[in-house]
């Protein structure tokens, strides 16, 4: 299996507990992940695979 960002590598959204998608990209060169059950958006990075880094990377509520 590639070691690539995916929906079995995200963790559960810290606001509502829901699993993201993939992080998806907002912006031109611009990726973050977005929970579509709260509308939370995760940090910003520059590719697909940062921003789930950043996106795991945030403290449980
Ligand atoms: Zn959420």
């Amino acid at each position: 299996m590639p070691d690539t960002a995916n929906c079995a590598g995200l963790r559960p959204c810290p606001f509502c507990g829901t699993r993201p998608a993939n992080a998806i990209e907002i912006d031109v060169a611009t990726w973050a992940v977005p929970c579509h059950a709260c509308q939370a958006i995760g940090p910003l990075a520059g590719d697909e695979r940062r921003a789930a880094e950043l996106w795991n990377a945030r403290p449980a509520a």
